[in-house]
């Protein structure tokens, strides 16, 4: 066995073959294994890809450290009601006791939580197809969203469908950027006076950011923090101004 690596495919000679590079920062383990030539499968984008492999451990490993965090009595009323609900607040007890490691035990119960929720069998991650790999991942962002979790990068790098998780930032007010408790910065300023009470905001392009992040925009302006951050702002829709309780 050796280490497994992703790379990017260069150059297509048609009919004969292609080069691929891969990014790999080791290569003295190369001369060391005497490695001149390496095994490449073509992924037929059917099944899950390495990137969303690695995105679900790393939202896993996060709401792991989130469980387990010390201070579980102080949680709200609602994420223990959710915990409970996920199988996740029994699971914080019996965790020293399972076979598994802790992020291994998360994982699985996770899965047969959304396995059921969506009503499909039970999956591995080494067969799961692409959309279901998707919309687990964005499940998993949601989660944290919604629970405000805090993790190790920001969601917008994790998330498969940033419209979906923008959405859910909004309802949640949460920054898109950090996560932090955030305020809706209207990105289009509809109508005079900007009174939120007698301007329809239906359709108003907005994206949820915190104190932080919303004087960067003032600061470097909309297009380049766009740019910077690969973040795509979005229309409010019914349910977002009922949720916001700003006029339709
Ligand atoms: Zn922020």
């Amino acid at each position: 066995m050796g280490i497994e690596a992703e790379g990017i495919v260069q150059k297509i000679a048609k009919d004969e073959g292609f080069t691929v590079f891969i990014p790999f920062s080791e290569t003295y383990l190369l001369d060391q294994w005497g490695v001149d030539t390496v095994q490449v499968i073509i992924n037929d984008g059917r099944e899950i890809s390495n990137s969303q492999r690695r995105k679900i451990f790393a939202l896993i490993s996060d709401i792991t450290d989130w469980v387990k965090a010390p201070g579980n009595n102080k949680r709200t009323r609602a994420e223990k009601e959710t915990l409970h609900e996920m199988g996740l607040l029994y699971m914080i007890e019996c965790l020293p006791y399972t076979n598994y490691s802790d992020r291994d035990a998360i994982r699985k119960q996770l899965t047969m939580h959304y396995c059921q929720l969506v009503d499909i069998a039970p999956f591995s991650l080494s067969n799961i197809d692409v959309a279901t790999a998707t919309d687990f991942i964005d499940w998993l962002v949601e989660m944290c969203v919604v629970h405000g979790i805090p993790c190790l990068d920001t969601l917008l790098n994790r998330c498969e469908d940033a419209g979906r998780y923008v959405y859910a930032c909004v309802a949640h007010r949460r920054c898109a950027i950090c996560g932090k408790k955030a305020d809706i910065h209207e990105v289009e300023t509809v109508g005079m006076g900007n009174n939120r009470r007698t301007i329809h905001h239906l359709g108003q392009l907005v994206e949820p950011l915190c104190r932080e992040h919303h004087a960067e925009v003032g600061n470097i302006g909309q297009a380049e923090f766009d740019a910077k951050y690969h973040l795509v702002g979005i229309r409010l829709d019914e349910n977002l101004c009922d949720i916001l309780k700003w006029k339709k």
